[in-house]
């Protein structure tokens, strides 16, 4: 296959063609964001070398059925390792899911070829965007970047990556450091657990963990489960589990008060509101006055942002909001060498995370102008006071789930391109209204059929 073609040069008013730099630039992880970058960045004309601490691409796609931390205190930790479980198939359509350009169509080479596939056939789609693009060979594996120094600012930025090679391939090469024009962030925020904080917790004689090591339902066996947290994958897993398990009380921090109902086709699945304390004798009381003798806590209660190779000062990450970031992307002091991509969430992660790869890929040649550092900081201040104003809580910063499209169609003007299609924002939506009226079967019943008439219709302009 041929590469990617390079984006064409921008002409100014008076014909002349600008001139483009050209930077050195690392990216960090090669999970989707990083490949869109890497992909990107390239295709803008930038020399982009990936470091990715796994053996290969896909990043939370792939499954270790091994997660590392065994005993109950260290299941409260994060890990490098993904937090998929074993039976997880995707909860948005494929169709919606994919790259914009690369549609995530079932194909002969399809391992899972359902609309709502099983985890292996999202890494696939990745492995093969990563051939189809020739991008393994930017990426360097199993090396683990340590540190990022940023200096000076402006023109004159310097980037200096420190990284270390994992045992498996120490002997191959001796180099530690190097230097970049620029650095693009792409290091996942789904393995830093976020825990409830539950009055009692410490004395609670019982298993605590999070769902960053769930893997499989087996070990719960005859077991009374509470799990906090009803999103994705709180849904999922009480279900996973109830399958097995004596009891399984989910916590649900959205539901009223007083809830307490048994779920519809469960014998033994129980919808609470949220925990009210853990008591020493083994008891978990729920807000609605119900208590019960449970075996487990799983904590389904989301992850951390976490910058470990950040040194201070850079950005600072308090209530998971990160600042300051203009856009969700670039420090404004540093902008555009220090840039972070895949960081908003409550979003369609691939194709926005390509918008974003492409806007910073045309910010670093200069195709793309970005506003002056007080500009960018005052957008940064204006974002908070619009998390203020609808209530939020601070750790809903980079929460999109209002406006997600609207950004992304923002990102693709500032880069010149088409914006996400109208099919793929109705589809969405038509798959999240689903998924609440019909969470046990949405995977396998829809009826948004012409809007999949429309996005294969699409899907036939690439021809990959
Ligand atoms: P990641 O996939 O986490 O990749 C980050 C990469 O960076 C990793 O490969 C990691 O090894 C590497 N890395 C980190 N630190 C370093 C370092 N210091 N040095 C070198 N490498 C480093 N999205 C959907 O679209 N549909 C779904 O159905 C869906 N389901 C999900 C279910 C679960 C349980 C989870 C956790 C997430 C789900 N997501 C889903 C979101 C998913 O995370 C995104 O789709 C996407 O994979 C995020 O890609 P990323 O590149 O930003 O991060």
């Amino acid at each position: 296959c041929p590469l990617d073609l390079p984006r064409e040069s921008i002409v100014t008013e008076d014909s002349t063609p600008t001139t483009m730099r050209s930077l050195r630039v690392a990216v960090i992880g090669a999970g989707a964001a990083g490949l869109a970058a890497a992909r990107e960045l390239r295709r803008e004309g930038h020399a982009p070398v990936v470091f990715e601490r796994a053996g290969d691409v896909g990043g939370t796609w792939i499954y270790d059925d091994q997660p590392k931390p065994i005993n109950w205190a260290m299941e409260m930790e994060g890990g490098g390792h993904s937090s998929l479980y074993a039976s997880l198939r995707t909860n948005l359509p494929r169709e919606v899911m994919g790259f914009l350009d690369f549609p995530f169509a079932a194909g002969p080479e399809s391992v899972d070829p359902r609309r709502f596939p099983r985890h292996q056939e999202v890494l696939r789609y990745l492995q093969e965007f990563a051939r189809r693009f020739h991008l393994y060979g930017l990426i360097r594996f199993r090396t683990e970047v340590t540190h990022v120094v940023v200096q000076g600012g402006g023109g004159g930025c310097k980037v200096r990556v420190s990284w270390r090679r994992n045992a498996a391939a120490a002997a191959a090469t001796e180099q530690e450091e190097e230097e970049y024009d620029a650095v693009v962030v792409c290091n996942g925020h789904y393995t830093e657990p976020r825990i409830a904080d539950i009055p009692g917790s410490e004395s609670w004689p019982g298993k605590q963990m999070h769902s960053h090591s769930y893997r499989v339902p087996d070990p719960f066996r005859d077991q009374v489960v509470v799990i906090v947290g009803a999103k994705n994958s709180g849904g999922d897993i009480s279900r996973d589990i109830a399958g097995v398990a004596k009891e399984v009380h989910m916590a649900n921090r959205a539901s009223p008060a007083a809830t307490c109902e048994r779920l519809q086709g469960y014998h033994n699945l129980w919808l609470h509101s949220m925990v009210e304390r853990a008591e020493a004798d083994g008891s978990v009381v729920f807000r609605d006055g119900t208590s019960v003798r449970a075996h487990v806590i799983l904590h389904c209660t989301g992850y951390k942002y976490s910058f470990p190779f950040l040194g201070d000062g850079v950005v600072s990450v308090d209530d998971n909001r990160i600042h300051p970031l203009y856009k969700h992307v670039f420090v404004p002091q540093l902008a555009p060498h220090l840039a972070f991509i895949g960081l908003p969430f409550k979003v369609v992660p691939f194709p926005l995370a390509q918008l974003q790869a492409s806007w910073v890929a045309g910010a670093l040649s200069g195709r793309i102008q970005l506003p002056s550092e007080e500009e960018m900081m005052e957008d940064v201040r204006a974002l908070y006071s619009e998390v203020e104003a609808l209530g939020w809580p601070v750790r809903y910063t980079h929460c999109l789930k209002h406006n997600q499209f609207e950004y992304d169609d923002w990102l693709a003007e500032q880069c010149g391109l088409a914006g996400v299609e109208d099919w793929r924002k109705q589809m969405y939506d038509a798959a999240c209204k689903k998924k609440v009226e019909c969470p046990e079967r949405y995977r396998e019943e829809w009826d948004d059929h012409h809007l999949l008439e429309q996005a294969n219709h699409h899907f036939q302009n690439y021809s990959y």
